[in-house]
């Protein structure tokens, strides 16, 4: 039988958890409010959180005396405020955590350094040529690209509170174990192990797809979204869903895989493995097969060369070259419009780097997936097409170091 005392001293350690849980969610929604806002005043911030002014104080003063936020140049007063005392706005503090991202993809590796403000102080692109390699092999480039990185700013990866990667395939960010990857050799890599044995700092891995929704949130169209899903068209067909403020990656970790949702089947085969996935149809190397077929005299020198001059004699008019991107662009509509049937959300981030991405701000591409979502009344999805350079996917990587940084420190 359990004794009054036990039950007591169960009692105050429940609501002593509770207490420490309640803080803890202060200071995540006060971190993520300055995140969103950039700087605000004590008084906006409880207003904006919702937590009481009295809290607001308290955990700001905490947060600032642990340097992870700081007072911002003083706001002039307006209005009422004029004949009150100055607003003190407070800020992140850009020099508390400093973190570099890298987008690890065929053909060139891009890398970031950036300050918890989100200020990036460096950047550095390498090619990257090999088709696949060993994990050790790809742990040791990313050690080099770092360095170098980090040199120009007089950094070393030990001043850095931790390193974001982002990978294309099927990876469990949790176990840091990579299913598969078009640039990896084997398959079931335990690829954080294997980066970890050659990087001094906390690294963190992840789908690259969930990291462009985590640069979206962080730095992008996302910011003022709390659920929105963002598409990416690059090599692959990515998706990365973001609810509540926070990147979804369901039961295994993955996240979503829209790339490979089945549109036709036993259609083309994918680079997964399997057969009729919406990728094998709206990739790259999708779009130089169906050229391959209908244009054998279109130049062979490297893939993004050859992607350039379809693109080109798609824009010029050429037949064949527009036909083979508008079947990759309403593909992509119908998978698009199925996201939008199952999550009905407010926003949709078409987000990739590319010329690609002229054909899917068309009119007849919007058209196409408006006429594929079930029709309710009610505003329909927003859908904002973003292009980014690589510099941006790297950006994502480091605001997935940054998150999980200050998951770690809130
Ligand atoms: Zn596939």
């Amino acid at each position: 039988m359990i004794s009054w005392q036990d039950k007591r001293r169960s009692v105050v350690q429940k609501s002593k958890s509770s207490l420490i849980e309640q803080r803890r969610q202060g200071r995540v929604l006060i971190f993520s409010q300055l995140r969103k806002s950039g700087q605000l005043a004590r008084i906006d911030l409880s207003k904006e959180t919702g937590l009481s002014p009295a809290t607001v104080t308290t955990i700001t003063a905490e947060m600032m005396e642990e340097g992870l936020i700081e007072e911002a140049d003083r706001a002039a007063p307006t209005g009422d405020a004029k004949r009150g005392r100055p607003r003190v706005e407070l800020k992140l503090s850009s020099s508390s955590c400093i973190v570099a991202g890298i987008k690890l993809s065929k053909g060139v590796m891009s890398s970031v350094v950036v300050d918890l403000a989100g200020n990036t102080l460096g950047s550095l692109a390498r090619t990257f040529n090999p088709a696949t390699v060993e994990a050790d092999v790809l742990a040791v480039s990313v050690r080099e690209l770092l360095k170098d990185l980090l040199a120009p700013q007089g950094l070393k990866i030990e001043d850095l509170s931790g390193v974001g990667i982002g990978v294309p395939g099927i990876v469990n960010k949790e176990e840091g174990y990579v299913y598969w990857s078009p640039m990896l050799t084997q398959r079931n890599v335990p690829l954080l192990e294997r980066l970890a044995d050659h990087l001094p700092v906390p690294v963190f891995i992840d789908n690259d797809a969930n990291l462009v929704a985590l640069a979206e949130l962080w730095f992008g169209y996302g910011r003022t979204f709390d659920d929105f899903i963002v598409v990416t068209t690059e090599h692959g067909v990515g998706m990365g869903i973001v609810i509540d403020g926070k990147v979804y990656r369901g039961a295994r970790g993955c996240g979503a895989e829209l790339g490979h949702t089945k549109i036709i089947p036993d259609g083309a085969l994918c680079r997964c493995g399997q057969r009729g996935c919406l990728e094998a149809y709206v990739a790259d190397y999708a779009l130089l097969r169906e050229a391959n077929i209908a244009m054998p005299d279109l130049p062979s020198n490297s893939l993004e060369s050859r992607l350039d001059q379809l693109y080109r004699m798609a824009q010029e008019g050429h037949q064949e070259a527009k036909s083979i991107f508008w079947r990759a662009g309403k593909l992509l509509a119908l998978g698009l419009a199925n996201i939008i049937n199952v999550f009905a959300p407010k926003l949709i981030i078409v987000a990739g780097e590319q010329m690609r991405l002229d054909y899917l701000s068309s009119d007849e591409f919007t058209q196409e997936v408006q006429r594929n979502i079930v029709y309710v009344e009610g505003p329909r999805p927003e859908i904002v097409v973003h292009r980014w350079g690589d510099l941006m996917w790297a950006k994502g990587a480091a605001a997935f170091a940054l998150s999980e940084c200050m998951n770690a420190s809130l």
